[in-house]
């Protein structure tokens, strides 16, 4: 859902400081506004309160006109919106006059339920100009007797202002609160993220062959330059079970091509015997094409072995890669059965390097390219002079190789899928083809359509010394 951690504590913190500002606005408005409606309803309580003493102080006296007589002696408000309207009512409802001009308060609607009234009650009301008033009414009795009615009454528009005031303000002051809020929490999770980005850049560029490599101890912050140290206590481990795992398949390997060869030679011996029955020729035909087999694997073997611990420098002899191709062409045709092996195009090119290791190569690329291709189709060998590159280049039109399968043809022991049955290898063929062409600075690419073919093209550096007759 979020593209990065970043963008999720960035939203996180936000969320969280919008939260706490909404929890906080609305207890303060909510605190604010019952306030200064209670504040209000007292000042009525208590306005409505002096008004019935004042309305029951002398009975002889009409009430109304003792209300108007000691009107102006009441602090009712002077500044429009803080003034305390007031109306009187005689015992039968009708409205007394009263000095000044006619209170906004509504006429009654409901007499009869006015006379009922037993204690004060309080209403917010809307009057026809548009004001919203909160208005108090109550009876005043005197001796048990009714003597009139009364209402007292203020503007709720002050309330209403400051409290919209006061929402506002947290309403703009939250969201521009929360915005700071998403930029400095953005900016706090970049920079306190922004080593480990380090951290997944470094490890980026450690690869196999590079085992050796370490990441920096201190990344300026204690959790990550922690975390640099563990990755590099486990690099150690890595690289102490990878070097373990060569020296054993080196050491095997080697261990092994001696008896193998003894066996090879002496079977070779046994086949000399010319009274040999068939069915035991047979039997020894196929322990030597075996072991032909297991001491190529052990070769290749020990070849990526010593690759891997970089003892495979090359040696740095011109080799006359034109004459290497054109032998190892002809030697292939002995193999190549149904399958035409030909030079299509032939440069003269010298690069500079192992030419038993070249051989190899070129070898390990017909042997492919042979094996992969039925009777009747052809493999078609290029060399060029590109520049300073020397071109290989190995077309087949045999059986190809999925798209998918490409990027790991080279790998280790990775034989494709689509191996047709019956065609033994043991996928080491490519993987020291790659080896030993970028050891020599050089590189391989690979074209193939499935059912069509292959070319597999190598580029080696061409060499500037001159090539010394043998
Ligand atoms: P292998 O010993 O299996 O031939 P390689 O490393 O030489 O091992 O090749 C790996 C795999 O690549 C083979 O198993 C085969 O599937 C595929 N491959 C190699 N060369 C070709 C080719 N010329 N045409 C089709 N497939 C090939």
């Amino acid at each position: 859902m979020f593209p990065s951690v970043r963008s999720f504590l960035a939203f996180s913190y936000t969320l969280v400081v919008l939260l706490i500002i909404s929890v906080l606005g609305i207890s303060v408005q909510v605190l604010v506004e019952s306030r200064l409606r209670h504040d209000l309803d007292a000042d009525l309580q208590a306005r409505a309160t002096e008004l019935a003493e004042i309305m029951t102080s002398d009975t002889d006296i009409d009430p109304a006109e003792q209300v108007a007589l000691r009107a102006a002696g009441l602090n009712l408000g002077r500044r429009a919106g803080d003034a305390t309207y007031i109306r009187l009512y005689s015992p039968n409802g009708v409205a007394a006059p009263l000095p000044g001009s006619v209170p906004p308060i509504p006429d009654l609607q409901d007499l009869q339920a006015f006379r009922q009234l037993r204690s004060p009650q309080l209403q917010t009301v809307q009057t026809e100009n548009g004001m919203t008033l909160r208005v108090l009414s109550r009876r005043v009795v005197y001796a048990g007797q009714t003597v009139g009615y009364l209402q007292v009454a203020r503007d709720l528009a002050p309330v209403i202002r400051i409290t919209s005031l006061l929402r506002n303000a947290l309403i703009y002051g939250g969201a521009l609160a929360g915005a700071g809020a998403g930029v400095v929490s953005f900016l706090l999770a970049y920079q306190a993220l922004k080593p480990f980005s380090s951290i997944v850049e470094d490890t980026r560029q450690i690869g196999v062959d590079d085992l050796h490599r370490r990441l920096p101890a201190s990344y300026g912050v204690g959790e990550v330059s922690r975390l640099a140290q563990s990755f590099n206590s486990l690099l150690d481990r890595l690289q102490k079970a990878f070097d373990l795992q060569r020296r054993f398949v080196a050491d095997a390997s080697h261990e092994l091509r001696t008896p193998l060869t003894s066996i090879r030679g002496n079977v070779d011996v046994l086949l000399l015997d010319p009274e040999l029955a068939p069915a035991t020729r047979e039997a020894l035909q196929g322990v030597s094409a075996e072991s032909a087999r297991l001491s190529r694997l052990i070769t290749n073997l020990l070849l990526l072995a010593r690759a891997d611990a970089g003892q495979n420098q090359p040696a740095q002899r011109p080799v006359d890669l034109h004459a290497l191709v054109l032998e190892t062409v002809r030697q292939s045709r002995s193999i190549a059965g149904a399958v035409e092996v030909r030079l299509v195009h032939e440069d003269q090119v010298t690069v500079t390097g192992d030419s038993d290791a070249l051989k190899q190569v070129i070898l390990n690329l017909l042997d492919n390219a042979l094996k992969y291709t039925p009777d009747g189709g052809y493999v078609h060998v290029s060399i060029y002079r590109d520049g300073s590159w020397a071109k290989l280049e190995v077309h087949d039109n045999g059986i190809g190789i999925p798209t998918s399968e490409v990027e790991r043809i080279f790998d280790r022991f990775y034989r494709a899928d689509k191996s047709p049955r019956g065609l033994t290898g043991s996928g080491l063929g490519l993987s020291i083809v790659r080896s030993v062409v970028e050891t020599h600075g050089g590189k391989i690419t690979l074209e193939s359509t499935l059912g069509q073919g292959s070319i597999f093209t190598v580029w080696l550096p061409v060499s500037n010394q001159t090539l010394t007759p043998a």
